[in-house]
């Protein structure tokens, strides 16, 4: 059996230093934003190239809050894949923001820079694009374009760690980057955490005030903040796996060309190969016509797999007044998506069997 992921599994490699780890924050005797999250936000923002990382509760929370920071005129417009993650388009209603999605490029299905220019109009603020599955999105033309329009640009490199665009770091290529550390993410918490990376000094305060009431000292408000603070025991566990969160990386593109060297079954479609040694390989994500005939061809050989995602945003029915938008890239993506198991403890063995199991299907 391949489960699709198996936690318990990911998280044995860090087992003695998450040990280690928690110790220390319970002893410690202080549990909320003290030494762990200062530390683990010095050497986030290290990581990735910000002057600032600013811990949070979730990823979600990471990109809403960025957006109330903005404080945008209610009704502003965010540019959005139209194939993101849920959380992308929460995060700009959430904030009092439309959202306005555009089809991504149906080679990369990363949000694509040339159908921008058209969804822009006098009410547009910013673009989020969302580093899907662990590769960049193409910044130097979607930055170009928001240079052109005054966009503030919002990452979204929730599956993005460590991934790399043209010689920096994901969540250093925008204004701002909202991170999650949700347990099956590349760099994952034993529980909800997120963060923000910005090289913005007057945004990186806000944020510091709005994640804790809107406070910066005390018992005094300067906003209407919220409660959304990072545990020491959470940043603890983050500082204890961020060290070998590049060797990780490392072995998934190493899976990652496995799959892309072995799989021959011309029935799917693969991912796009052109910088193997840039993306993070989040998820290894194929397309088949026939997605639930594929699907159970694996099960019933003992191989997980899942799909991100099963509904396009507009078509779920939270975002029902979307629902007349036609986004034929995305719709059809939705429908085609499935995920193969791919996550650093998988061994070459299994890798081979999955291979070899996709490749002797009868189409
Ligand atoms: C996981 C994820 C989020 C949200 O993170 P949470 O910590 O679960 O709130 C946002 N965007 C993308 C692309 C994600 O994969």
């Amino acid at each position: 059996m391949i489960p699709f992921l198996d936690l318990k599994r990911s998280n044995e490699p860090h087992q003695e230093a998450i040990q280690a780890a928690t110790n220390r924050v319970l002893q410690s005797g202080w549990y909320i934003l003290g030494e762990e999250v200062s530390a683990f936000e010095r050497s986030f923002a290290h990581y990735c190239g910000t002057r600032h990382c600013i811990g949070v509760a979730n990823g979600l929370d990471a990109l809403t809050l960025v957006l109330k920071a903005w404080a945008f005129e209610p009704g502003s417009e965010v540019i959005v894949p139209s194939n993101a993650y849920i959380a992308s388009v929460l995060s700009i209603t959430l904030a009092g923001l439309t959202p306005v999605f555009v089809e991504p490029d149906p080679a990369t299905y990363l949000l694509d820079p040339a159908r921008i220019d058209a969804a822009v109009t006098a009410r547009t603020k910013a673009i989020l694009p969302v580093h899907l599955y662990g590769r960049c999105c193409a910044m130097t033309a979607i930055n170009a374009v928001a240079s052109a329009y005054d966009l503030l640009v919002l990452e979204d490199a929730a599956q993005a760690h460590g991934a790399r665009y043209s010689g920096k770091r994901a969540g250093a290529l925008g204004h701002a980057a909202g991170w999650s550390f949700y347990p099956s993410k590349n760099l994952g918490a034993l529980g909800d955490a997120g963060a923000i990376t910005t090289n913005d000094d007057d945004l990186a305060d806000r944020l510091r005030a709005l994640r804790n009431y809107g406070s910066a000292q005390k018992y005094v408000n300067d906003y209407v903040g919220v409660n959304s603070r990072l545990d020491e025991l959470q940043a603890a566990i983050l500082s204890a796996k961020l060290p070998r969160l590049d060797e990780e990386n490392h072995r998934r593109r190493a899976l990652a060309a496995l799959y892309l060297n072995g799989i021959r079954q011309t029935s799917l479609r693969l991912p796009p190969a052109d910088q193997v040694d840039q993306d993070v390989w989040h998820l290894f994500v194929v397309r088949h016509p026939r997605r639930e005939l594929f699907r159970s061809y694996l099960r019933e050989r003992g191989i997980g797999t899942d799909v991100h995602y099963p509904i396009a945003p507009h078509h779920q029915r939270a975002y029902h007044p979307f629902a007349h938008q036609s986004l034929p890239i995305s719709e059809q993506l939705h429908e085609e998506v499935v995920s193969l198991p791919l996550n650093p403890t998988l061994t070459d063995a299994d890798v081979a069997y999955i291979i070899d199991t996709v490749n002797s299907m009868r189409e």
